[in-house]
């Protein structure tokens, strides 16, 4: 992604960019988020450019109504872009994404903060990339692939399972590490009994009419499609999870990779998770000798940048970025990826069902 820097940019009478506006709004409100509720007094340096960048290209671009100041702008943030965003500037862009999602900031508007920002949700992530770095450097492949599975299965644990665990499989680690991801549950809420996701199990946010919902849309739309029913309830004493940012950026995508993972190892074929310490996600064996390299992307919105950096595996007959299928309504794979393909060479892009589908007549 690009980065932003949070100087004002220079003078110029050139219309900002839409992509780097959206960056700096995404990038502002998480930062506007993480201030405390009571102390938000400034606004971040991000938003305000954001704000004022809208402000030009609404001019420009026509788009009405245009966002005075952040009250406004916090209630346009909660429509679908289509209807106060110049939306047409940016390819693959999903009008009916919000920026704020049931009074949080939305799944998309995290995705769209910029790499490099040092969001909080940012400085957590990088937590889970210095343990990946050390796993690299003593080429520890399964505590590796422990520890990301912990991560994935158990966000939220008691501490007993989390002591045996770093007894056992992940005695190889560095504990202050895995220190920065894992906190006690009473530090990361002020709630002392948790509700736990039924889809995700990470503890939910308590609503204003004292419900609860996960902190991620798709749990949230996934728990009603698939009549998930209420999580557990735990006493927040006596248990750790990991922060929010390890939440969003690695358990939640990790979800789809483990599913995808059961469900081709049920076809037969040989499975790798995370091969060669998560050089990608998974690396498929079939008996007829053909291999994949797979790499999951539980992407709210089609990124070309990031699309391009997708390797190809030059020890695999194939390459292949999955999207799960919940995603196709924001990212329309299907109609796309033949104008994509043409670009990304020999990477090709699928659903989880149409490459679960390919397995089996390869098993
Ligand atoms: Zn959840």
């Amino acid at each position: 992604m690009q980065s932003v820097q949070e100087k004002p940019p220079q003078q110029s009478n050139s219309i900002p960019s839409a992509t780097k506006t959206l960056h700096y709004l995404a990038t502002g409100l998480m930062k506007w988020q993480e201030q405390d509720r009571k102390k938000r007094i400034s606004i971040p340096p991000a938003l305000r450019i954001g704000m004022s960048q809208m402000y030009l290209l609404s001019l420009v671009k026509g788009k009405k109504p245009v966002p005075h100041d952040l009250p406004e702008f916090l209630d346009l943030a909660k429509k679908p872009l289509g209807e106060w965003f110049p939306c047409k500037e940016i390819k693959y862009l999903n009008e009916n994404a919000t920026l704020i999602e049931d009074g949080d900031v939305s799944e998309f508007a995290q995705e769209w903060g910029v790499e490099g920002s040092n969001t909080k949700m940012e400085i957590e992530q990088k937590a889970v990339e210095e343990a990946l770095k050390e796993c690299r450097e003593k080429q520890l492949h399964e505590p590796y692939r422990a520890f990301r599975r912990m991560i994935i299965e158990h966000p939220v644990i008691s501490y007993s399972e989390y002591n045996t665990k770093l007894f056992k499989e992940l005695r190889d680690l560095n504990k202050e590490s895995l220190d920065k991801i894992y906190k006690d549950l009473n530090v990361l809420t002020a709630e002392e009994e948790c509700h736990l996701c039924p889809r995700c199990g990470y503890y939910q946010r308590k609503r204003s009419d004292n419900s609860y919902r996960c902190y991620n849309d798709t749990c949230q739309e996934l728990r009603v499609k698939q009549k998930l029913g209420e999580g557990k309830t735990i006493k927040a004493e006596g248990y750790k999870a990991v922060t929010p940012g390890v939440h969003r950026f690695v358990t939640l995508p990790g979800i789809w990779e483990i599913q995808l993972y059961e469900e081709l190892k049920k076809l037969g074929a040989g499975i790798t998770l995370w091969p060669n310490i998560d050089e990608y996600d998974l690396r498929v064996e079939f008996k007829s000798d053909v291999t994949w390299a797979i790499d999951v992307k539980d992407w709210c919105y089609l990124n070309e940048e990031r699309l391009h950096k997708v390797q190809y595996i030059h020890d695999a007959k194939q390459t292949f970025v999955v999207f799960p299928d919940e995603r196709e309504k924001d990212l329309r794979i299907k109609g796309r990826r033949r104008e994509l393909h043409k670009e990304l060479k020999e990477v090709r892009l699928k659903l989880m069902s149409e490459i679960i589908g390919e397995a089996q007549k390869n098993c």
